[in-house]
This record gives structure tokens, sequence and C-alpha cells, in this order.
């Protein structure tokens, strides 16, 4: 029977162990590299990273791929306890995917699950036979529904010993080649996970999804109507295979996956000024220097202008405006957190020499998002 899960989603027969991780927010979602070979209509990634070699953990980009320290803060700060790896096309800088697993599972041990999802086109013996010696747990494959061209390379994961799978979009309309697909690998694969189609206005120049065609479901979701009904009616088709199938919807990757890793990182980063929310947000007492609080350019502002920070929070504490405990630096936002109730206190006398001072509530994520900005 399939199932609906407690996250939002539905599976029948097992849980892939990725997604048993991702849907508790345990997941580090490593994005490997943007650059990929495919140009898949339905494709999700952002004009941003596609086609540029870039590695992300989370929200964090790592600013130096050959050095990634900052990967192993993330994974600590998430309480992390298995990677997804995930792109472009990961195994366009194989090098570099093989360094990661091994880089992982040497700090934090052999359980840490890994998972990979892969399109087929670099799909080799060779790749796959060390994807395999570096440690990694689960192949998912990205097949294209239309063109059975490659589908063949999914059997030479065969010869190892890890968890296999697919992993494709819920495309309203393919239910001939989606069941095609499950009729192919119900005797060869673990499961196939089906993730429910979104729109977005941030997609990558191949992305062909006519907004005539794909609407959204409701208001107040990126979901596309019709994707769930398709992939709970593929849901059903893979039971009646053996095939274990998992759909996973948009609300579950936001409200659930992101919502648990945002907890989870909320209890690691807040500062003992900070108040964590119920949703793992930060409530904040922020001072910005007058100049470069948010709005437009920010980022450019940040980069141009330098500040003595060090010298400032001192000057501040002579002033008797806030005690040692009571104020720190942000460096990559160039301002400081402080207690809210000495913000509110001197809020004026702050603006008097120069300052901004406002109440935020930020994502716990590197890069301190403000949701909201209530300047006092
Ligand atoms: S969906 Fe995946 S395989 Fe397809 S173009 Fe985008 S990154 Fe490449």
């Amino acid at each position: 029977m399939v199932q609906e899960t407690k996250w939002h989603s539905w599976f029948t027969g097992n849980l892939p162990k990725g997604c048993a991780q991702c849907v508790q927010g345990r997941k580090l979602v490593l994005f490997i590299t943007g650059k990929c070979g495919q140009s898949c209509y339905y494709c999700p990634v952002s004009e941003k990273k596609f086609g540029h070699d870039v590695v992300y953990a989370n929200e964090w980009q790592i600013t130096d791929p050959d050095n990634p320290t900052e990967l192993l803060e993330e994974a600590k700060l998430t309480e992390a306890k298995g990677a997804g790896i995930t792109g472009g096309d990961p195994l366009m800088n194989v090098n570099r995917v093989c360094d990661y697993i091994e880089l992982l599972k040497k700090e934090f041990g052999e359980r840490f699950h890994i998972h990979l999802y892969t399109p087929l086109q670099l799909v080799t013996e060779k790749n796959l036979s060390r994807l395999y010696e570096a440690g990694l747990d689960e192949i998912r494959f990205h097949p294209d529904i239309d063109d059975e061209k490659w589908w063949g390379r999914m059997e030479l994961a065969l010869k190892f010993d890890w968890a296999m799978g697919v992993e494709i979009p819920a495309l309203p309309g393919k239910d001939v080649e989606t069941m095609h697909l499950i009729d192919y690998i119900s005797d060869k694969l673990d499961f196939i996970n089906l993730n429910e189609l979104e729109l977005s206005d941030t997609q990558v120049s191949h992305y062909k999804l006519n907004p005539e065609e794909h609407e959204p479901k409701d208001e107040l979701s990126y979901g596309v109507k019709g994707s769930k009904d398709m992939a709970l009616r593929m849901a059903r088709y893979a039971e009646t295979k053996g095939l274990s199938a998992h759909f996973c919807t948009a609300k579950l990757k936001d409200a659930i996956q992101v919502g648990n890793r945002m907890k989870n990182r909320a209890k690691n980063v807040a500062l003992p000024v900070d108040k964590v929310t119920e949703d793992g947000l930060l409530i904040r007492g922020v001072l910005y220097i007058e100049g470069l609080e948010p709005g437009f350019d920010y980022q450019e502002r940040l980069i141009n202008t330098s500040v003595d920070l060090e010298a400032k929070r001192t000057e501040l504490i002579k002033k008797n405006l806030f005690k040692e405990h009571e104020i720190f630096i942000d460096v990559p936002k160039k301002r400081f957190i402080v207690s809210r109730r000495k913000l509110k206190r001197y809020a004026k006398e702050l603006k008097r020499i120069w300052y901004v001072p406002a109440i935020t509530e930020e994502q716990p994520t590197s890069q301190s998002l403000e949701l909201e900005i209530d300047y006092l």
C-alpha cells in the first residue's frame, strides 16, 4: 500500500536510507559542481549555479573547493549524519566527488551515509568503480525518460554492493514513459524516488516548462498541478512491480527538510544575545553601520567599504552602551549583533553616532539572510 509519511511524503516498500536521513534535516546537501552536459527542460538548478564550477554545502558557497574546510564546518553546524551529492552532473568532476567522500568518511566515520545523484551521460564502469572505492553508499540515477539510449548504463552499478535507485521529477503527462522506466528498473534497482515538479522564477535558460501547461497547484506553492497525482499513480504502479517508491513533495523539502536543518543549525550558531524561534530562525538585535544596512547594492557596499570593527566595538563598550558580553562582531556583514534590550534602550543615541539599530528575524544559515528587519 502507498502510505503517507508524517513528513508530507508518500512511500511504498522501503524508504531509501538517503531519504530517511534527509527528512530529518540530517543530510548535508552538497552541490559539487554546476557543470552538466544535459539540458533537461525541467532543470531545477538556478542560473547562478548552472554551468559554473561552484561548490555549495547547503547554502554556503565554499570559498576554495581544493581546501573545503567550510564543508566540514557546515556538516558540524547542522549536525549532519550524511550527505547527498548533487549538481549539475557530479561526474563532471569525479575527482572532487571522490576526494570529498573520502574526506567526509574520514572526519565523521564510515557510518556517515553518502548518496549521489547523477545523470547517465558520464556513467562508466571506471567512474562507478572510483565512487565505490571512495565509499559511496547509495547511487541515484537520473535517466532521460524520453530517450532510452543510455538506460543500459544503470546496469553497470549492479557490479557493486551499494543501494541503487532512480530519481526523477513526477512529470504530468509522462505516465507512459515513467511506467516504461519502472518496468525497466523494477528487477534491477532498489527504488524510485519521485520529486514533485516545481516552478521557479530563477531557473536556467534551458528550463522550458510552459507556464500555461504547468500551473502552480495553489497560490502558496511552486508545486506544479498534477505532479502529485501523477507521482501517486506511479508509486502504485511501482508497487505492483515490487519496486520501492518514495514521492518527495515540495512541502517536505521546504517545511521539513530545510526546516529541520535550520533548527539543527540554529542551536549551534545562536549567540548568547539571540533568541531562537520554534522554526529555527534567529531574532537578533543588530547594529548596522550607517551606509552598510541591507538594500540596493548591499553586497557591493560590503565589499567596497573597510571598517575597523574591533575599534568600533571598543568605543561602544567605552561609552557604556554595551558590556563585553552584549556585543559581537559579524565579520561578513560588517555589523554587530547585540543585546536587544540595550539596543532598544539606546536606539536614539546610537542613531546620533551613525549607527542603524534594528531587530531582525534571520535564517541561521551561512549568509544570515534577514527575513524581516524592524528598524528602531
Ligand atoms: S536536471 Fe540535473 S541532469 Fe538535468 S540539466 Fe539540470 S542538473 Fe543537468
